[in-house]
């Protein structure tokens, strides 16, 4: 599904009706830090348009999921040096609990060990 979504969580961060800290965005999409970060460098990675989830956006909008990544390699250059995870948690079972695709971009200064965003 696509569009904005008015309970979504992540919609009302993009239209900026709810504060995030917000690193980068460009037309396509918005970076803010997770609220919750699991490695020194935290932070998602979200289209402005509304799709569930990973999956739904690559069938959907593939130039979006590559606009995605590119944001992705911009908030890992600034911050950390261009190396970085990205994890799109997809489904309950897999750890998905906002249902607006997000990449989480995970990096830090040292190498990083195993962290389920
Ligand atoms: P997931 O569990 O993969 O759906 O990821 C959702 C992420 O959103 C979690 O890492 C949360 O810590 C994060 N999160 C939830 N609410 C907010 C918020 N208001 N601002 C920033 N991050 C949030």
């Amino acid at each position: 599904m696509s569009s904005t979504v008015t309970d979504c969580l992540f919609c009302r961060i993009v239209a900026g009706h709810l504060p995030a800290d917000v690193v980068a965005e460009n037309e396509h999409a918005v970076a803010f830090r997770d609220i919750d970060p699991k490695a020194p460098v935290h932070v998602l990675v979200v289209p402005r348009e509304h799709y569930g989830d990973v999956t739904q956006l690559a069938s959907g909008d593939p130039l979006l999921l590559a606009h995605l990544v590119s944001l992705a390699e911009i908030v890992a250059s600034q911050e950390a040096a261009g190396q970085f995870r990205l994890i799109f948690n997809t489904g309950p079972q897999a750890g998905q609990s906002v249902f607006h695709v997000h990449g989480h971009v995970l990096a830090g200064p040292e190498p990083l060990g195993w962290s389920p965003a």
